[in-house]
Order: structure tokens, then C-alpha cells, then sequence
């Protein structure tokens, strides 16, 4: 159950040591910009992909920095726990508009 400190700019990820916490705000040591702090179920994509990466930023910056999201109504099949995330910009843009009222407003 760890969280993970991400920074977009240079898109590298660091463990995040649980005795760290609850502080929010780190700054990069490469660039020096705000890291996120993201809950342990965000994947980082690899560096060279670029497409996971824009993905990840948008839908952090639109209030989604991988919180869990619960389905509206829980059905007797559905063993979903948690809608899981896009892995594309078309699905996020979906998922966004979806999901709005659970948007973390900075
Ligand atoms: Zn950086």
C-alpha cells in the first residue's frame, strides 16, 4: 500500500517511504517542478512512451491522479470493486466526463 512520487517532466516515479507521508509536495531533484504523490495503483508507463505519459498527465490534471473511482450502483454480478481506469486519451476523455463529480479539484 504505498504511494509512488511521479514527476511529469522528467516521468520518472520514486517509491514513496510510508514515513513520508502525509506530506504532499516534493519537489523534483532533476527539474525541480512539484511531483505527484499517486496511490500505489497507478503503473508507470515506460519512459519512452510517450502516449501512456501524455495519458497520465491528462488525467491527472483533470482531477483523476488514479484515486480509486466506485461504480455507481453495485450490482449482484458485478464484483467490481473499482472502475478501472483508460488506457488510451479517447477512453480518458470518456472517463472524465463520466466520472466528473469525483474529480479532485485542486
Ligand atoms: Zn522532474
Amino acid at each position: 500500500m504505498g504511494h509512488k512520487k511521479v514527476c511529469l517532466s522528467c516521468r520518472e516515479s520514486f517509491n514513496l517511504d510510508p514515513s513520508d507521508m502525509p506530506v504532499q509536495a516534493y519537489p523534483c531533484a532533476k527539474c525541480g517542478k512539484w511531483m505527484c504523490v499517486l496511490p500505489h495503483q497507478f503503473r508507470p508507463p515506460r519512459k519512452t512512451d510517450e502516449k501512456g505519459w501524455k495519458l497520465v498527465e491528462f488525467l491527472v490534471n483533470n482531477g483523476f491522479p488514479f484515486q480509486h473511482i466506485e461504480p455507481k450502483e453495485t450490482s449482484n454480478h458485478s464484483r467490481v470493486k473499482f472502475i478501472p481506469y483508460p488506457s488510451n486519451l479517447r477512453d480518458a476523455k470518456v472517463f472524465i466526463e463520466k466520472h466528473k463529480d469525483k474529480a479532485i479539484n485542486k
